[in-house]
């Protein structure tokens, strides 16, 4: 059985079993048709520990790390992280930047980025943070432009990593986040599809956190009005289809209800 993973990864996966051939990858990877197999991971520790248990043949996880989600206990970035180094697996990391949310973090944030090296983007930081990681063999980083690029090349080509200084900054801006009241949505868009309302979450949400994260009551308030009526924060029916899709885990109708108040609609 074959199938793509969704979360950007371009490799294609093997499922491990099939029903007409159980131990499928098993069997190729000694048949040498498949060199390196892994997998895509958005569950708890105590599954992955289970899985890689029962399956040594994988060879590497793609687990969601990043520094705003390291102790987060909805993601486990850290707990996955130690679990599949614990059974000696590589990384490819997803989600570095969040969704693109730590290339343009809050303002406090940012400050503190900038007071130590004015000219590392905020992304820098997000990506050089795990790419310092131990066992971290690929960091997909989600470049969507020629200026992202460049400036990924500019601190990845010669890879230097994250220093005692840089390392304490990381811990301050990770006690900047944990006491930020944004709404902690990657806009993968994986809650939208099944919506029965059409409900824009995560655009809704990116409105909300101009609001809540930068203060910046104007702009949000311009956004939202652009998403089309019906299709509001108001208009969710609570069916939570959406939560059962998110693969942070978020409470997205509590959310919604939060975002209705924001803006009265
Ligand atoms: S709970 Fe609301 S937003 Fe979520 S799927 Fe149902 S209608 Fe859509
Ligand atoms: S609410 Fe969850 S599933 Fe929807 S876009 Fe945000 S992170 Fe993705």
């Amino acid at each position: 059985m074959l199938f793509q993973c969704l979360c950007g990864f371009k490799a294609v996966f093997y499922s491990t079993h099939s029903d007409d051939e159980p131990d499928f990858v098993k069997k190729r990877k000694e048949e040498g048709l498949i060199k390196h197999f892994g997998f895509s991971f958005h569950a708890g520790p105590q599954l992955l520990d289970r899985l890689l248990s029962e399956h040594p043949e994988v060879d590497f996880v793609q687990l969601q790390i990043n520094y705003a989600d390291w102790n987060d206990p909805n993601i486990s970035s850290r707990a996955n992280y130690e679990v599949a180094r614990k059974h000696g697996k590589s990384i490819v990391v997803m989600e570095p930047v969040k969704g693109g949310k730590l290339a343009n973090p809050p303002a406090a944030v940012k400050e503190l980025f900038q007071g130590y090296a004015p000219d590392m983007s905020p992304a820098s930081w997000a990506i050089r943070f795990v790419a310092s990681l131990d066992g971290i063999i690929t960091v997909l980083s989600g470049m969507s432009s020629v200026e992202q690029m460049e400036d990924n090349l500019s601190y990845m080509k010669n890879f230097q990593p994250l220093n005692e200084e840089e390392q304490k900054i990381i811990r301050q801006a990770q006690k900047i986040l944990g006491s930020s009241a944004e709404i902690p949505c990657t806009a993968c868009h994986y809650c939208t599809d099944g919506c029965p309302r059409q409900i824009q979450i995560p655009d809704i949400f990116a409105a909300a956190n101009l609001q809540i994260g930068n203060g910046q009551t104007a702009q949000a308030k311009e956004r939202y009005a652009g998403i089309s009526e019906g299709h509001r924060a108001t208009d969710c029916i609570g069916c939570k289809q959406c939560e059962r899709a998110c693969p942070q885990h978020l409470k997205i109708t509590d959310y919604l209800k939060q975002c209705s108040e924001i803006f009265g609609a």
